[in-house]
């Protein structure tokens, strides 16, 4: 399949902007050429792919710097695949429910119809009713959030699946497997999103990844709005990658392993789902009641029983959070 088919004709034939920036890529001169004001720490415009960082994710990743986007945040490359295959008003996407709810609400605000095919009971992707669709963009999280377990059977639907199949890897750090990126040398139609908010513990920084063929790649970037990774990101997440220490991860889900096993003891845990996450969904005797309870003694946790009935979504804390977590709970009556 040839995904660039898929495009929608207008973003296609679009001239992108063209910035000061683009035009001119070298590095010393004296810049007359944007109207930025002359003197001041923050007072050019910054490199618009954010060139430093995506060669330090390119190498970290595994990938060539031609097949990476960054975006401000992984949730930008959601909407920006969105906008450059779904043409308003006539294409569908398809989410499988109970998943990550920005996919649904992008839908809505590019007006695309959204198709819900729900995860089946052990929360794993339901192949026919899928393929019996018809799609532009296929999303698919894995591991998925709020369930916090792996995705069976991608390379099926990246094999069958008529359009583009969207893999939302915002967990992968935590899980025990590794990116699926190696399927990009056989699937045009893949792209991979992942993100430095999660495992990487810089959700403030705003930054996310797209990873994918390098043509699909330019076309998003034709979109993007020219500078959308500040001055201050791109030199903070640099700093911070180069900094990074990788331990943290194996002490973080150390931790969660600790606190499953403490809330199998609570007499209000009914039932906990296998995380390969940072989070782990577990269903209680009355999760309404006991997140009020929770959020009385200033614990926040996130209810998610709408999505799946009487479940709270707790997100592993620090060793001492953990251990009040299910102090308080214990309290519970
Ligand atoms: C947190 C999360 C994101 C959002 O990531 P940002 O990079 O912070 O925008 C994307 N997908 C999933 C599944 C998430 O849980």
């Amino acid at each position: 399949m040839n995904p660039l088919a898929l495009i929608r004709p207008n973003i296609a034939q679009l001239t992108p902007y063209s910035s000061a920036r683009e035009e001119y890529t070298g590095t010393t001169g004296i810049f007359l050429d944007a109207n930025e004001f002359p003197e001041g720490k923050y007072n050019r415009y910054p490199d618009p792919e954010a060139k430093a960082v995506q060669s330090v994710l390119a190498a970290q990743i595994g990938c060539a710097e031609n097949q990476l986007i960054l975006g401000n945040g992984s949730d930008e490359i959601i909407d920006l695949v969105q906008r450059a295959f779904g043409i308003p008003g006539t294409d569908s996407i398809i989410v499988c429910p109970p998943t990550y709810g920005m996919y649904e609400v992008y839908a809505k605000i590019n007006n695309l119809e959204c198709i819900r095919i729900p995860l089946t009971g052990d929360f794993q992707l339901d192949i026919p009713q899928i393929l019996a669709q018809k799609a532009k963009i296929l999303y698919l999280c894995s591991p998925n959030n709020p369930t916090g377990n792996e995705l069976e059977n991608i390379e099926i639907l990246l094999q069958n699946f008529q359009g583009i199949v969207f893999l939302d890897e915002a967990y992968i750090d935590f899980s025990p497997s590794n990116s699926k990126n190696e399927l990009l040398q056989n699937y045009p139609n893949l792209i991979i999103a992942q993100t430095l908010s999660k495992a990487k513990g810089l959700a403030g920084l705003r930054m996310g990844m797209g990873i994918a063929h390098p043509e699909i790649i330019a076309v998003l970037k034709k979109i993007k709005p020219p500078y959308n990774i500040s001055q201050t990101n791109q030199e903070l997440a640099l700093q911070a990658l180069q900094n990074w220490d990788a331990t943290a991860i194996e002490t973080l889900v150390k931790e969660r392993d600790k606190l499953v096993e403490g809330l199998k003891k609570n007499p209000s845990v009914r039932r906990i789902f296998p995380s390969v996450t940072n989070f782990i969904l577990v269903e209680m005797t009355e999760a309404d009641r006991i997140y009020a309870f929770l959020t009385g003694r200033n614990l926040i946790v996130r209810n998610r029983s709408k999505d799946v009935p009487n479940t709270l979504r707790i997100t592993v804390g620090t060793p001492q959070e953990n251990e009040l977590l299910l102090k308080t709970l214990a309290e519970f009556q």
